[in-house]
């Protein structure tokens, strides 16, 4: 977008109007045409290297190998469980997929039941209509464009009904051990109120902490962020006395500085 929108809504050529050609050209930058998008910006953060280490270690060592809290058996009721969870809580989808995956754990299975049967099933959850229609499409898609299967890229995913870049994040984290980070209210809140990646929108959150992440913690980083959000730094009165990191927290909020006893949670 190189031009302006002057005072009578018609666009204005830049350089035209106040000087010649000649001019024009000598004022403007020899690389201008091969000029690539610009990067977003680092935020200062107040942590040094070894403090975010040590952040991510003792969370490694709370829970070694973090699972995610949706019930699922493969890629296939992984992915549906992962659509269906937007707005609700692992417990509720739970409870509505046990008897659904029973009758369908697969994408043909899925697709043969079809959308009304799938609303039946679901109709607990949140958001139940648009959410089975998107689960009867994308098990169609998946018959129909990649055998069944569900595809271990992020562009194939994104293009299924109903999967964003957080859905397929999961999907890519959980099924295929990817170190991808899906930013959800959580990880959102811990980015921002900590300063660990400060953002106003989930991508700058998942930019700025997959900047900071030291490489062995990347695999599970975001299971450990999702479950201390969800347990102990909670959104309205995080529980500061529980927290094993209190002493290295930079949080305005925080209400203690001793860090918990570090142990691994059972
Ligand atoms: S000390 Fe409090 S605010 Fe900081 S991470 Fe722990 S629970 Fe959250």
């Amino acid at each position: 977008m190189s031009d302006k929108i002057g005072p009578s809504g018609q666009g204005v050529k830049r350089g035209k109007s106040d000087a010649s050609p000649r001019a024009a050209s000598a004022k403007r930058p020899a690389r201008a045409a091969t000029r690539r998008p610009a990067r977003p910006r680092r935020v200062k953060i107040p942590y040094s290297e070894e403090e975010i280490t040590e952040i991510f270690r003792r969370f490694s060592v709370q829970r070694p190998e973090p699972v995610s809290e949706l019930a699922y058996t493969n890629p296939f009721t992984l992915l549906v469980a992962v659509v269906l969870s937007a707005q609700a809580t692992d417990a509720g989808v739970n409870k509505a997929t046990r008897e659904l995956f029973r009758v369908a754990d697969n994408a043909a299975a899925m697709a043969a039941l079809g959308e009304d049967a799938i609303r039946e099933h679901i109709r607990t959850i949140g958001l139940y209509r648009n959410k089975a229609k998107n689960v009867a499409a994308l098990a169609g898609t998946l018959v129909a464009q990649h055998g069944g299967q569900v595809p271990g890229e992020r562009a194939a995913l994104e293009a299924l009904p109903g999967v964003g870049r957080k859905t397929a994040s999961v999907v890519l984290n959980v099924a295929f051990g990817e170190e991808t980070l899906a930013v959800d209210t959580h990880i959102f809140r811990i980015g921002n109120r900590l300063k660990l990646a400060p953002g106003a929108t989930p991508e700058a959150v998942e930019q700025g902490l997959l900047r900071i992440i030291p490489p062995p913690y990347r695999r599970h980083a975001h299971h450990w962020l999702i479950l201390h959000g969800r347990y102990v730094c909670k959104a309205r009165k995080p529980d500061c006395e529980a927290c094993v990191i209190a002493d290295l927290c930079k949080a305005e909020i925080k209400t203690n500085d001793v860090p918990a006893p570090l142990h691994p949670i059972p």
